[in-house]
């Protein structure tokens, strides 16, 4: 059973009441039913906490923390210290409430997205307008989308301008302009313009919800160290109990201290020693800090990998896509074929890429698609092959297009071709895709894409905390090595079939390294789920995301960095938290021994540890 945050917080209130009440009583008059109000306080608000500690020890079949407290306070009561029990339950109850609150807060984050994802949508069919449930688009419809609504499914615009505000899923403000041909997602606010839009994914496969059901997963998962705490916990709420009852008995017997003496330090000893804020110090922390990031546009599939972020020393990225915008553009085609023509070759190409997902497949199509005359070109045993390029067979020839590896162009080749094209100081790092047919070189393109402009910053920031940056592309080494220099990583590596990437990032983790890896395509999953930390950019495909650890919605790379500090604060103030709490217990006890320590002071010293341990984690929502 677990009460609302506010249920908690009215029943400790009213324990507080109960308590004053009694207080006053015992003060100002001689009556004995004070004590009726003390207990009254000790149900009320005890009842939560007893509940769930009596609930949890019987399922798990041991001791914990909340059974400890319940015996401290009842301990106290039985020795006539009816207050300090009553106060104990009033604070432990105050605190039970903060964690509730910081679990809820992190759920409503979440719920909030929820809200945002219309429940209904304009589908048009046959030139009328339909309103349908959003549930039911399927990929191919065409729906209308007006200003000030928001976007119901994920999908490419067909028709209109507009701007986008994407904040929810993103946490970028500034709105995004979209324009035929862009692509938007689920949840994001169409701010101007009217739109139609080609819906491309179901809705329980759209980014939006993806992100949803990641946030919900990684929010049940208690972290490793949580786990360690938690498995201590049991053993060590037994072994205070054991402590108590040797302090009853040990100097009570021997006549070092009297029996009501005795009584008296067992019952400061269960209240000080119980380790309430051990217990509180990582998940409140983590939860603040996981609901901070999906505020980020930073999806965390288990709150592990948040923790293990700022151990990383080595980062591998892959080239296209994340260390460059990912929106390449088709700087210069080629037609070289002598026997096949420029009007022929065209749709053979548009055909075989518009089967690839691939960045440069994009490109290339938006280049040749105004040029297009005819249409339908049959192709058979398309194969996509992942780091290289992809091939098919058309009228009986087999057609290549993709690296200079698939299409087997040497590197001197490579250096005529665009020394042919472009001038030397227009080369910036432009991917060279070769078309072949029957093997012979056929058709070239040179494809730009910028490097990102957050980039160089991202990097120099990641080079400043002295983390190793590697880039990993399965481009060749002029692209490769231009790019690299301008987003300024420490290695390139070139030509890097998946496989390759797995290996680099193998051999660093076996130098001991902490690796992370961050990529886009399908060609870097292999890698992403090899790395000890893989990052996958949202706009990536679904092979990348699906085996990625974390998900940065928006292709920002600045959120990496944003991401490692989040960790770096996050590890820094659980283990503030962890030290102080056990500082204070060590202390606490140490006083609770030598006699100079009372049960009130044992009280407030215990719980307003717990408090301060709460509230520090809390700082992780900002
Ligand atoms: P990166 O590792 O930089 O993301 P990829 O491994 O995805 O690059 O691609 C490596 C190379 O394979 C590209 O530079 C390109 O030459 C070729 N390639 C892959 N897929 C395609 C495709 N669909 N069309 C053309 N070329 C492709
Ligand atoms: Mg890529």
């Amino acid at each position: 059973m677990e009460l609302s945050a506010r249920m908690q917080l009215i029943l400790a209130t009213s324990a507080g009441i109960f308590i004053l009440s009694a207080w006053l009583m015992e003060e100002y008059s001689q009556s004995p039913f004070y004590v009726l109000f003390y207990i009254l306080a000790f149900v009320v608000g005890g009842f939560a906490k007893a509940v769930e500690g009596v609930l949890k020890s019987w399922e798990e079949k041991q001791f914990n923390v909340e059974l400890l407290m319940m015996i401290a306070a009842i301990g106290s009561a039985a020795i006539g210290y009816w207050g300090e029990g009553a106060v104990l339950i009033l604070i432990f109850a105050y605190s039970g409430a903060l964690e509730m609150y910081t679990l809820q807060k992190s759920d409503r984050e979440i719920k909030s997205l929820i809200s945002l994802q219309p429940e209904e949508a304009w589908l048009i069919s046959e030139d009328k307008e339909f309103r349908v449930n959003a549930s039911t688009l399927e990929p191919g419809n065409l729906i209308k989308v007006k200003p000030g609504e928001r976007i119901p499914a994920d999908g490419i615009v067909k028709k209109g301008r507009s701007f986008v505000n994407e904040s929810a899923l993103t946490g970028e403000s500034v709105p995004k302009e979209i324009q035929p041909s862009s692509d938007v997602l689920a949840g994001t606010l169409n701010q101007s313009g009217l739109l139609e839009i080609s819906v491309t994914k179901h809705m329980q496969d759209s980014v939006f919800q993806r992100m949803i059901d990641l946030v919900n997963k990684a929010q049940s998962e208690a972290p490793p160290v949580q786990r360690k705490i938690e498995e201590f916990e049991a053993k060590y709420v037994l072994f205070v109990l054991l402590a108590a009852a040797l302090t009853i008995l040990v100097p009570g017997s021997t006549g070092f201290w009297s029996y009501s003496e005795s009584l008296y330090r067992a019952c400061v000893l269960l209240v000080v020693a119980s380790p309430c804020a051990l217990v509180a110090s990582t998940m409140p922390a983590l939860l603040a800090s996981l609901s901070n990031a999906a505020k980020q546009g930073i999806l965390f599939k288990s709150g592990v990998f948040l923790e293990k972020l700022s151990s990383v020393n080595v980062i591998a990225f892959d080239k296209t896509g994340t260390l460059t915008e990912g929106n390449p553009v088709v700087t210069n085609a080629i037609f070289l074929h002598d026997s096949i023509t420029e009007n022929e070759m065209m749709p053979i190409v548009y055909a075989i890429e518009k089967n690839s997902t691939h960045p440069l497949a994009k490109a290339i199509l938006a280049k040749i698609k105004p040029l297009l005359q005819s249409s339908e070109t049959e192709l058979t045993d398309y194969e996509d092959i992942p780091g290289l390029g992809v091939k098919a067979t058309v009228e009986g020839i087999q057609w290549k297009i993709g690296s200079r590896e698939l299409t087997g162009i040497s590197e001197k080749q490579e250096i005529k071709l665009i020394s042919d094209s472009i001038k030397e100081e227009e080369d910036t790092g432009q991917t060279v895709v070769y078309v072949t047919a029957d093997d012979q070189l056929a058709s070239y393109f040179l494809i730009g894409d910028t490097v990102r402009s957050e980039t160089v910053e991202a990097i120099e920031a990641l080079q400043d905390k002295q983390i190793l940056t590697l880039m990993l592309t399965g481009d060749s080494k002029r692209g490769a090595e231009i790019i690299g220099k301008l987003a300024k990583v420490d290695e390139v590596g070139y030509s890097c079939m998946p496989e390759d990437k797995v290996n680099t990032v193998q051999k660093w983790k076996d130098r001991q390294a902490v690796v992370a890896m961050i990529g886009d395509g399908v060609n870097d999953a292999p890698a992403l789920a090899v790395a000890d930390v893989g990052v996958a950019m949202g706009m990536g495909s679904d092979a990348a995301i699906e085996t990625a650890d974390v998900i940065l919605v928006k292709n920002d790379l600045s959120k990496l960095l944003y991401a490692m500090n989040l960790s770096e604060r996050l590890s820094k103030i659980v283990k503030q938290n962890i030290v102080f709490s056990i500082s204070v217990i060590l202390f606490l006890l140490f006083a609770n021994y030598f006699q100079f320590l009372t049960l009130p002071f044992g009280v407030i010293g215990h719980e307003g540890s717990t408090i301060l341990v709460i509230l520090n984690g809390l700082r992780l929502l900002r």
